[in-house]
């Protein structure tokens, strides 16, 4: 009998690590050009999936990435998300959860939130069917992994962004404040290919101490007067 899928005690996830999970699947670090970084998804997140051979309701897991890729479409404006080989660690598990990542923040990126949530939904659905079979116990701990990291995704479904750095390597972030790159040497690369970075920014300019004290003289006479209005009028 095949081994079972279930490795207890199952502690949820915090949403930190959701987020980096989310990040390194969407980011692709599985099939980093670093050894380090594929090593280390491998290591990290191997109680994230199902394994291999597990059963998969009846269908091959590259008949549903098929049915994947033809159902969860990129919108229009963005470019192709292209349809990627399995792996010999995860087979199709990581593709297909990245295929339909890359949709989400794709329509959340280009301000279709509503799209974007009702994805995660038809996810949560995926994810309360999938491989449930003879040898799966309904509540497998990379399961409800999965449905963590879904969770958080559906709670940061605003701050999905893809960076504005066509060269960007990490491109899906998520974004903290408001801005269109995922961090500052993107920004720079692309704001600097533009001659944006030679106009200087304004900021408001420190005062010498000789203005200070003006400012301060200035202040104080304007109060005197004002005080002096006042006690006339009593
Ligand atoms: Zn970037």
């Amino acid at each position: 009998m095949p081994e079972l899928r279930v490795s207890r005690p199952y502690s949820p996830p915090s949403t930190k690590l959701c987020m980096k999970f989310l990040l390194a699947v969407v980011n692709a670090d599985d099939r980093s050009s670093t050894p380090h970084l594929r090593s280390r998804f491998v290591r990290v997140y191997r109680d994230w999936f199902a394994r291999r051979h597990d059963p998969f309701n009846g269908e091959s897991p590259e008949g549903y990435y098929r049915e994947v890729c033809n159902w969860w479409r990129e919108p229009e404006s963005i470019e192709k998300i292209t349809v990627e080989a399995p792996d010999a660690e995860f087979g199709f598990e990581v593709v297909i959860l990245r295929r339909k990542l890359k949709v989400v923040w794709s329509l959340a990126d280009m301000g279709d939130e509503r799209a974007a949530k009702d994805r995660i939904h038809l996810n949560f659905d995926w994810l309360d069917r999938y491989s449930r079979g003879p040898y799966d116990a309904p509540n497998e701990d990379w399961r409800l992994r999965l449905m963590a990291a879904n969770s958080v995704l559906e709670s940061v479904v605003s701050r999905l962004k893809i960076c504005g750095n066509p060269k960007c390597k990490n491109k899906y972030f998520i974004r903290e404040t408001q801005r269109k790159y995922c961090s500052v040497p993107c920004r720079r690369e692309v704001e600097g290919s533009l001659g944006l970075d030679k106009i200087e920014p304004t900021r408001p300019k420190r005062l010498t101490e000789a203005g200070r004290l003006k400012i301060s003289k200035a202040v104080k006479k304007r109060w005197k007067k004002y005080r002096l209005a006042k006690m006339r009028q009593a």
